[in-house]
């Protein structure tokens, strides 16, 4: 990538509520009550999206995790990601780990959480039941089975009531009050059976990509999200989340037939904004999230070198997701 056409963004964190069906939650208090760190190394807010209360019809996301598997608590440099994790509305969950757990926020909801693939730094059935507890899970209806054993253990164990756990097959919509959740293929190997999946995410008019882990966006997937340009009945989404494993320089990189870098999602960006098939709010970033330890700069690097409208999402970043 040229460094010379990055353009520095400055990063603020701030505290924002979502409300949630029991009303308002600050969902900037950790579980044990205490106010998380915020990261602010270059001065006021920038991005809408980090700031305010979400409306009605917003979709309030929470980073739990960013990181990729290669993390392992805090790193040499004293930074940290925990596996890869995302919270909607405080009641929705994509993926979820044990190391995630001390990043829910205090009165959260556990109404569903949905899985994108059985890789271990995303999906742990006992953590789900032990921190979570949610009646319905979904996954791949590839491997349905395998989750729905693994499940019935972890919940004897813990002598815990078992979820729910449905197969999603490509393309199925699950309607969790307001929010619609459709799966989509994603472009990553864990066996030659299981088809992962990614997720778009749906309130009202807010249309959100969430990608990980793929190799870029399949065709598919474009399809069904309706960014694919040749589908003149396509439809733009408001917002793309989608995985960086591989950071600044590292394009041609071993992981690239199944993980994406810096650099495929700036250009799957500039695509999908050229042809009008993302139409952010002004002011919202596209967010990086399951970035490699070892093939990214700390948050402040980031922060400093990713070029627009790229944002490296952080362990407890919340944003608000507004329609255009
Ligand atoms: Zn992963
Ligand atoms: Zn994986």
């Amino acid at each position: 990538m040229d460094r010379r056409k990055f353009i520095k963004v400055g990063s603020v964190a701030v505290a924002a509520t979502a409300v949630s069906g029991n009303g308002i939650v600050s969902a900037a208090e950790s579980l044990s009550g205490k106010k998380l760190k915020v990261h602010n190394p270059s001065g006021p807010a920038v991005w809408s999206s980090e700031t305010g209360k979400a409306g009605e019809g917003d979709l309030f996301a929470r980073f739990l995790g960013t990181g990729a598997a290669d993390w392992n608590g805090v790193d040499e440099r004293g930074e940290q990601r925990r596996l890869t994790s995302i919270l909607f509305d405080n009641r929705i969950f994509i993926d979820f780990t044990e190391t995630d757990a001390d990043m829910l926020p205090k009165g959260f909801k556990s109404d569903a959480v949905f899985y994108t693939h059985s890789h271990g730094d995303h999906y742990n059935a006992a953590a789900e039941i032990k921190y979570i507890g949610a009646s319905h899970v979904y996954v791949g209806a590839t491997w349905v089975e395998k989750a729905r054993k693994e499940f019935k253990k972890a919940a004897e164990i813990a002598g815990a009531e078992c979820p729910e756990v449905t197969p999603l097959g490509i393309g199925t919509k699950v309607i969790v009050g307001d929010i619609t959740v459709t799966a989509m293929p994603g472009n990553h190997y864990i066996d030659p059976e299981e088809q992962p999946l990614i997720y778009l995410v749906e309130k009202g008019d807010v249309r959100v990509i969430y990608a990980t882990d793929t190799g870029g966006i399949p065709c598919k997937a474009a399809r069904i999200a309706g960014i694919d340009a040749h589908d003149p009945n396509g439809k733009p989404v408001t917002a793309l989340v989608m995985e960086a494993t591989m950071g600044i320089d590292y394009d041609e990189d071993y992981r690239i037939f199944t993980h994406s870098s810096v650099g495929l999602v700036k250009r799957t960006t500039d695509v999908m904004m050229a042809t009008g098939r993302l139409k952010a709010p002004q002011g919202q970033p596209v967010y990086l999230t399951h970035m490699a330890r070892g093939l990214h700069g700390t948050q402040a690097e980031l922060d400093r070198d990713l070029p627009e409208p790229l944002r490296a999402a952080y362990d407890g970043l919340e944003v608000v997701f507004r329609a255009q």
